[in-house]
């Protein structure tokens, strides 16, 4: 099984990024919907945290989610 790829800008297209926390509270990054209301693996999506975080890590939900759109143009 292949790991999930971080999309590039282009790919992303009107999806935008979103740092949230995790199922274990951890920042990773999720991938909003097209109206940035949730997260492609479900997550709500809560007001920015004045904090910025910054991580590495991305949601592989989203990521697994994302490239079912993206594979499926
Ligand atoms: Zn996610």
């Amino acid at each position: 099984m292949e790991a999930a790829s971080t999309p590039t800008r282009r790919e992303l297209g009107m999806h935008e990024m979103w740092c949230g926390a995790d199922t274990s509270g951890e920042p990773v990054w999720h991938v909003l919907t097209p109206d940035r209301t949730s997260t492609l693996c479900g997550v709500e999506k809560e007001e920015e945290s004045p904090r910025r975080h910054t991580t590495d890590r991305h949601c592989f939900s989203c990521m697994q989610s994302f490239q079912a759109v993206v594979a499926s143009r």
